[in-house]
């Protein structure tokens, strides 16, 4: 028998999911955001699950050959572009759009004088300081790329769509710079594309949303109507009765209060479960609501089985996933969802279900 630690992507949760942010942007063309080997849960499992979108939007420039030579005849846009110019020819060889968010890459197109216009996506810096042109270095950015024969769409990203009101500085400034000049727009990720249809406009880009976690933290993945695409599940591999006053695991950070049935589970931060989880973080043993105790270790966790009378040896546990979303076990260790998904360890073996 293998290790019975497993993550299970299903494939009609992820279509789900695309139809829930469908039906948010009903007007809007959807880019759906599949970078980091999307966001954990395989990028060709996810790309052809999602492959209703109108694009896919990647990191690498190997990522994008990859969808392509799969098959894939979308839009795809390279979301930080080309990182340098030797990158350009394969761009164009693939039709792929990118993303230009410096002036050096400008230069290199100029450059490298490519024949076939290239779909340049002209990310403009609005407030979140990390990528960008300035908004005053937005018309001759534009007219560079024009006179090139590119086919622009404007795009910017958002720092705080996640918030209340969280939009409006760099809507405002947006809509202000882009006034008149009638090119496709792209601003909004999966929280945007939730709270703030002024901002949907010719392309949304969600990518949490899609895998059924939650963009925000005061809304639920379920009150959204989302679906956990991934589900991390193992099994008990050990049980033991202690009495009151035992401590578990390293550092001993886990005391019985009284005496308890405890298990170990095959799972551990080795295979991206969070070490930062704490005593109390949920998890369910056979579907049914239990806790992890003590620190989380390289290759197990260990769980209270007092609620579990039945506990046994192969007991399947799930560590998040279908009835237990990421969130909640994010929340727990003090990140993110999107920080779980995308840390599955590549020794855990995934498989995609319908
Ligand atoms: C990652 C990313 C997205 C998707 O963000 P989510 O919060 O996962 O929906 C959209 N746009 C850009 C530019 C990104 O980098």
């Amino acid at each position: 028998m293998p290790r019975p630690i497993r993550a299970t992507v299903n494939l009609s949760a992820l279509r789900h999911n695309l139809g829930i942010a469908r039906r948010h942007a009903p007007r809007a063309r959807l880019m759906a955001v599949i970078k980091a080997n999307g966001y954990g849960h395989g990028m060709l499992r996810v790309a052809k699950a999602l492959e209703a979108a109108d694009g896919f939007a990647v990191l690498n420039l190997a990522e994008a050959i990859a969808l392509r030579d799969a098959g894939f005849g979308q839009d795809i846009l390279l979301l930080e572009g080309f990182f340098s110019a030797n990158e350009i020819p394969l761009l164009v060889q693939h039709g792929l759009s990118t993303v230009i968010h410096a002036q050096w890459q400008i230069e290199a197109l100029l450059q490298a004088s490519i024949a076939t216009p290239i779909q340049a996506w002209l990310k403009i810096n609005t407030g979140m300081n990390r990528l960008g042109f300035q908004p005053d270095e937005l018309p001759a950015a534009l007219q560079n790329l024009q006179q090139m024969g590119a086919k622009v769409t404007l795009m910017t990203h958002f720092a705080r769509a996640d918030e209340k009101n969280g939009i409006t500085d760099q809507l405002t400034l947006f809509n202000a710079i882009t006034h008149g000049l009638h090119l496709p727009r792209s601003l909004s990720n999966s929280a945007a594309l939730l709270s703030y249809p002024e901002a949907h406009d010719d392309w949304v880009r969600p990518g949490i949303m899609l895998y059924g976690a939650s963009p925000m933290s005061h809304q639920t993945s379920s009150e959204l109507g989302l679906k956990p695409a991934m589900t991390l599940s193992s099994e008990v591999i050990a049980m033991r009765d202690i009495p009151a006053g035992t401590r578990v695991g390293y550092g001993g950070t886990f005391c019985a209060p009284s005496a308890m049935r405890i298990g170990t589970v095959a799972c551990g931060y080795a295979d991206g479960y969070p070490r930062h989880a704490p005593s109390g973080t949920p998890v369910l043993v056979d579907g049914q609501q239990s806790r992890i105790i003590g620190r989380v270790s390289m290759d197990m966790l260990t769980v209270d089985l007092s609620g579990i009378p039945d506990a046994r040896i192969g007991m399947p546990v799930t560590l998040w996933g279908d009835d237990l979303p990421v969130d909640e076990i994010a929340t727990a260790a003090g990140t993110i969802g999107y920080e779980l998904l995308c840390a599955v360890a590549a020794r855990v073996p995934m498989t995609g279900i319908e």
